[in-house]
Formats: C-alpha cells, sequence, structure tokens
C-alpha cells in the first residue's frame, strides 16, 4: 500500500495520521484532495460502525484503500452519553467552554469514583476489494470539577488524568498522542497494515 486516503479534511488529523505512517512509505491524501463530494451519513450505533461506513463510502466511490476514525467520550454517570454523539451533543455550534461547564453543572455533587469516563476512539481500514480492518482504544480518565488546560480540544480541558494529576488538555500533545484513545487506536492500525503487507 503506497497511498491510503483518509476520510477527513480535518488538517490536525490528516497531520497526526501522515506522520505516523511516513516511516512505512505511506502517503495520507486528505479527502479534500479528492473527487469525493458526498455526504456521508453516520447512521452506525457504534464507534467501530461509523468508522465503517465512513471508510466504505470513501474506499467504494474512489476505488483506493481508505481510513476513516470515529470518537468521542463516554461519561458512566450519564450512561455512557455523549458517546457517538460527542460532536453535536448539547448543540454542533454551542462552544466547548459551555458544553464542558454544562456537563460540570451535571455532575455537580457525584463524588470521584462516580466521575469515571473515557474517550474511545475506532479506526476502520477498507480496502478497495472490500476487506474491513478496524481497532477500537481507549484513554480513561474521570470528569474534572473545572475546566483547566488550553491544549487540546473539545472536552480536554474538563478530562483529568489521575496519572498525571492534570486535565488531557494540560499535558503536552506529544504526552496526549502517547496515551491518547487515538493515538493509541492509530498503533494498532499501523501494525495491522505491516501484517497486511
Ligand atoms: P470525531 O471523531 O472527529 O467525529 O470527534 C467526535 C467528538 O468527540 C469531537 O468533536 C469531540 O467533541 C470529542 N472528542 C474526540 N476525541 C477527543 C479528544 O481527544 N479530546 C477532546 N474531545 C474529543
Amino acid at each position: 500500500m503506497k497511498e491510503i486516503v483518509l476520510a477527513s479534511s480535518n488538517k490536525g488529523k490528516v497531520r497526526e495520521v501522515a506522520m505516523m505512517v511516513e516511516d512505512m512509505g505511506i502517503r495520507i491524501i486528505p479527502l479534500s484532495e479528492t473527487a469525493f463530494d458526498e455526504e456521508i451519513e453516520e447512521n452506525g450505533s457504534t464507534f467501530e460502525e461509523n468508522a465503517i461506513i465512513k471508510a466504505k463510502a470513501v474506499a467504494e466511490k474512489l476505488n483506493v484503500p481508505a481510513l476513516a476514525d470515529d470518537s468521542g467520550l463516554e461519561i458512566d454517570f450519564l450512561n455512557k452519553e455523549p458517546g457517538i454523539y460527542s460532536a453535536r451533543y448539547l448543540g454542533h455550534d454551542t462552544p466547548y467552554s459551555i458544553k464542558n461547564q454544562m456537563i460540570l453543572d451535571k455532575l455537580a455533587g457525584v463524588p470521584d469514583e462516580k466521575r469515571t469516563a473515557r474517550f474511545v476512539c475506532s479506526m476502520a481500514l477498507v480496502l478497495p476489494q472490500g476487506d474491513v480492518v478496524t481497532t477500537t482504544a481507549t484513554m480513561e480518565g474521570r470528569i474534572a470539577y473545572e475546566i483547566k488546560g488550553e491544549n487540546g480540544f473539545g472536552y480536554d480541558p474538563i478530562f483529568y488524568l489521575p496519572e498525571f494529576g492534570m486535565s488531557s488538555a494540560e499535558i503536552s500533545p506529544e504526552q496526549k498522542n502517547e496515551i491518547s484513545h487515538r493515538g493509541k487506536a492509530l498503533r494498532q492500525m499501523k501494525e495491522k497494515i505491516l501484517e497486511l503487507e
């Protein structure tokens, strides 16, 4: 495999994935640089299903190997919400500073041991002949008591990592990449790609 189309045009994701597969001689092509112009309906009921739906749509249309990811935050006290709805939870366009405060309010008075949460990431690689390879990984932590940190994005400022004593928005991007759901799922995918070759 020399080239893989990433079913995303998010610059951060493209850079992150491209960096990780560079040493395998694989070039990552962002979706925006392809002729793919369809709206993909992510109607799966799990992160894995949604990743497969995205990768399959691109692989079938362009006849190339396609990689997609789907990720989100599961808060145990909220019955694993927002889960696969993480991006649109509490309003797609609501700023995260507000969404994060709303989550802290929902968990007001909830003790440490009931604040457990995790980020989940599933990745799917779909080959033009239809083969599907998936990986799923998590980063475990707790919902913090306050918003803290400037790194990362989304729910990072309220995601407390007990082993660091900091939120995932306070650790460095390199540290986050080593322990994150996305970093782990991507490294597992890399191993599976090596097995394919
Ligand atoms: P998607 O996989 O790009 O659709 O991301 C889903 C949503 O999950 C994001 O919009 C964020 O709200 C949340 N999310 C996923 N990964 C992270 C993370 O590493 N930090 C903070 N929020 C995340």
